[in-house]
């Protein structure tokens, strides 16, 4: 069967490439309000195009943005596979994007635009995969799930499932949203952090006053809650002082710890990916075990008082903390609540802690028939067996998969370092297309003997 999912891969080429352009060129940001429209006509494109080409398709409504259902069936006895992706994408208004972000480039087989390569060029890949897989008549039914609402944290996701959990019975669930660590070499997240966030909130006062009339006497909020991030967590070594804390974080395996060493993970790749300039270390090994296996506590802004050019000399009624904690395998995002409402009240019983978000973390099975099937599948497509790896992000609708259908969850990602993921210039390439489809056919072909 290689031979002609050769030349299948060789032949839809072009019609890859633009269906990818016009998916791509609807700008459906979830973020934004004035986008609803554009989700509305992404939605409908898809179950177009996916009836045009031999699947059935709906678009299922939820109190936000609607989910699409796709399916290429097989038959009510055969096993079925639920792939995840997500159609809407982030803002794109960075000032470094070199071309229009909502029309897509194509050249030498790089494609840019925003969601290229999170997630609409995955989710494409995955559906000509499935339709090649229904031509060849590989007894698995494919369906896909594509939500609209990923980037905003999927606040309707499980009301969604829950709604339709009937629809969505499966044997087997991919997640096709995660980025490899190196080209090099495939990469198969087994876990993924939790995120809790929250705000700290503390009034003094009821209005700006004059230092000079009033400070030494007044209190000061921005400087109070400076002390209470600074008392929550060690600013240079990350380390968290919240007690308690790392209380329920496992330890990482041997055999784990050597998949992380063996992932490709480079510091001064990671490093010049993201643009930044200083790291907390430069040894590779521990910088991957960072992002993986350990929790964090971040400060991603202090609002309050003067924020102009120059000085001015006013002390702020109130001032906010933002923050978050990314969460590791078997840490309770309720329970973490609970211990930062406690510290803060103690060092500073006038300031409040409110919730904001939480989100679990997760980690998937490493054996079994189903993660035997997807290593296959990427040893076959790429000709390198994957590492095992975990995401240091958040993805909740995996979550919520995980509880509600009961079936394995598996990561068959295509997305590079280099693509950009939420960044300017985002891309996707047909290198990770073409040997993507070949990985998505045998998933399904594996998946129809198991
Ligand atoms: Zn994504």
């Amino acid at each position: 069967m290689s031979g002609s999912i050769d030349t299948y891969v060789t032949s839809v080429r072009s019609e890859f490439e633009e269906t990818l352009r016009r998916w791509v060129e609807i700008p459906t940001i979830s973020a934004s309000p004035e986008h609803r429209t554009a989700i509305r006509t992404c939605a409908g494109a898809v179950v177009d195009h996916v009836r045009g080409i031999g699947g059935e398709a709906a678009v299922i409504e939820t109190p936000g943005n609607p989910v699409v259902l796709a399916e290429f069936r097989a038959g009510p006895d055969r096993p079925t596979v639920s792939v995840y992706n997500h159609l809407d994408v982030q803002p794109a208004d960075e000032p470094e994007w070199r071309s229009d972000p909502f029309a897509m480039g194509i050249r030498d087989g790089v494609y840019t635009g925003r969601g290229t390569t999170d997630d609409k060029g995955p989710a494409l890949t995955a559906l000509m995969a499935a339709r090649y897989a229904a031509e060849q008549r590989v007894p698995v039914n494919v369906r896909f799930i594509w939500e609209l609402e990923e980037e905003i944290g999927s606040p309707h996701f499980e009301s969604f499932v829950r709604a339709n959990i009937d629809a969505l019975r499966s044997d087997s669930v991919v997640v096709s949203d995660t980025v490899w660590i190196s080209r090099s070499r495939p990469a198969m997240p087994c876990g993924l952090r939790g995120m809790l966030t929250a705000r700290i909130l503390l009034e003094t006062g009821t209005k700006d006053v004059h230092s000079g009339l009033t400070g030494g006497a007044a209190r000061n909020p921005v400087a109070e809650l400076c002390a209470l991030a600074a008392a929550c967590c060690d600013s240079k070594t990350g380390e968290v002082r919240i007690p308690g804390f790392y209380d329920d974080v496992e330890p990482v395996s041997a055999e784990e710890r050597d998949a992380l060493l063996k992932s490709g993970f480079d510091a001064e790749v990671f490093r010049q990916a993201h643009g930044l300039r200083l790291l907390r270390s430069g040894d590779s090994a521990e910088l991957a075990e960072r992002i993986w296996t350990r929790p964090t506590f971040e400060v991603h802004g202090i609002v309050g008082g003067y924020t102009g050019p120059g000085v001015k000399s006013a002390i702020a009624p109130r001032a906010e903390a933002k923050i978050s904690m990314r969460l590791v395998p078997a840490q309770s995002p309720a329970r973490q609540f609970e211990s930062l409402r406690r510290f803060v009240g103690e060092l500073n019983p006038d300031a409040a802690v409110e919730l904001d978000g939480m989100l679990p973390p997760y980690l998937g099975p490493r054996e079994g028939p189903y993660a035997d099937a997807a290593r296959d599948a990427m040893q076959h497509a790429f000709g390198r067996a994957p590492v095992w790896v975990r995401e240091g992000g958040s993805i909740g609708a995996v979550l919520t998969m995980n509880d509600y259908l009961a079936a394995p969850i598996v990561f068959l990602g295509l997305s590079l370092p280099e693509h950009g993921y939420h960044a300017p210039n985002e891309h996707f390439d047909w290198g990770q297309a073409s040997s993507g489809m070949k990985m998505f056919v045998r998933y399904f072909e594996n998946v129809s003997r198991i």
